[in-house]
């Protein structure tokens, strides 16, 4: 009898031992296994539901290829890059081989969703020991029968700039973020997606200063304060300086050190905070090469986004930067010259 009880004692302790989730101690390790004598053959995942997107898995592919062609051999090939869900969780990846040539991935990410996994394309700062360079893959093909504008967004980021991002990124469309330095560490986040999806970023001054009313060092001071700021995020400088206020003279031209961006079409969106008002504002009387001044600090220009970005999709333009505009015009940005448009600069 007793004997019984012990049993069913155990028995209920297993019962309740069993039916413990468990954490799994790794759950965002990959094992691919990528077979060198066989090809490359990746196989991906092993720990659930999860599947790599297909242009990550060409990249993890391609890379590995290129290592190979390289001859180099009992070498570490430690490729590390970023993609991003829609859920704006910045997922890491990286692969790595070992003296047998075993290579294998894991996901340092704590967040991801099979559904929402849309990787940028290509890597995001790699480090690559063994290559000398990846290309990162964001350069956007300009294709020949669309009319190219440029969004550009002042004053950001802000805690509406994630989902501007988001609908420009749904919509494979670039646009250029004129930063604030004081902003930028609060959204790192955002700076991250907005470089690694191939949005350009540009110097919209430190503090918000006018930089006519202020001395030639206070005036420097605002301009490299973001150029460091942004620089110690992506690795790379802005590209263009927005002066604040629209606002510049001879004394800006020549210390910014960089070609200022203007605009030729404003949506007025601050002053209106109206959706129905910023969408007609930004497609009404739209050209070939335009530059379209918005804010990224409004919800009613986040919501007004959502409904310009596919509409001009839609309706035969290009969403690029203001770099690959002017490129694609054929147009090299010269410091110190103010741009408006891909037709007009002075
Ligand atoms: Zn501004």
């Amino acid at each position: 009898m007793k004997q019984k009880r012990f049993i069913a004692i155990l028995a209920v302790i297993l019962i309740i031992w069993v039916s413990i989730p468990r954490q799994k101690t790794n759950p965002y390790y990959v094992e691919s296994v990528i077979d060198y004598e066989a090809g490359v053959s990746a196989h991906y995942p092993v720990t659930g539901n999860e599947k790599l997107d297909s242009k990550m898995q060409n990249f993890v592919n391609q890379t590995v290829e290129e290592y190979k062609a390289s001859g180099q051999k009992n070498t570490i090939l430690n490729i590390s890059f970023k993609c991003y869900s829609s859920l704006f969780t910045i997922i890491r990846f990286r692969v790595s081989t070992d003296k047998e040539q075993n290579a294998r991935g894991e996901f340092t990410s704590t967040h991801w969703h099979k559904n929402f996994f849309t990787f940028s394309s290509k890597p995001y700062i790699p480090t690559v020991s063994t290559m000398s360079t990846v290309d990162n893959g964001t350069h956007t093909e300009i294709k020949k029968d669309k009319k190219l504008v440029a969004l550009t967004f002042d004053d950001g980021p802000s805690q509406h700039t994630m989902s501007i991002l988001n609908t420009l990124n749904e919509h494979e469309s670039h646009a250029t973020f004129c930063v604030l330095g004081n902003k930028v560490d609060s959204y790192k986040e955002a700076i991250e997606i907005m470089h690694a999806s191939g949005h350009e970023i540009a110097n919209h001054t430190f503090d918000h200063k006018k930089l006519t009313a202020l001395s030639e060092s206070a005036m420097l001071e605002e301009i490299a304060g973001t150029q460091e700021a942004v620089k110690s995020i992506t690795g790379e400088y802005p590209t263009f300086l927005r002066p604040t206020y629209g606002s510049f003279n001879s004394k800006v031209r020549e210390g910014a050190s960089m070609p200022l961006l203007m605009w030729n079409k404003d949506t007025l969106d601050w002053k209106s905070k109206n959706v129905d008002y910023i969408f007609t504002q930004a497609t009404s009387n739209l050209k070939d090469g335009d530059i379209i001044l918005f804010h990224d600090i409004y919800p009613t220009t986040a919501q007004a986004i959502e409904k310009i970005v596919p509409y001009l999709v839609e309706n035969g333009y290009q969403l690029v930067t203001v770099s690959e505009l002017l490129e694609a015009k054929g147009i090299v940005p010269e410091n110190g010259k103010a741009y408006f448009s891909s037709r007009s600069s002075t």
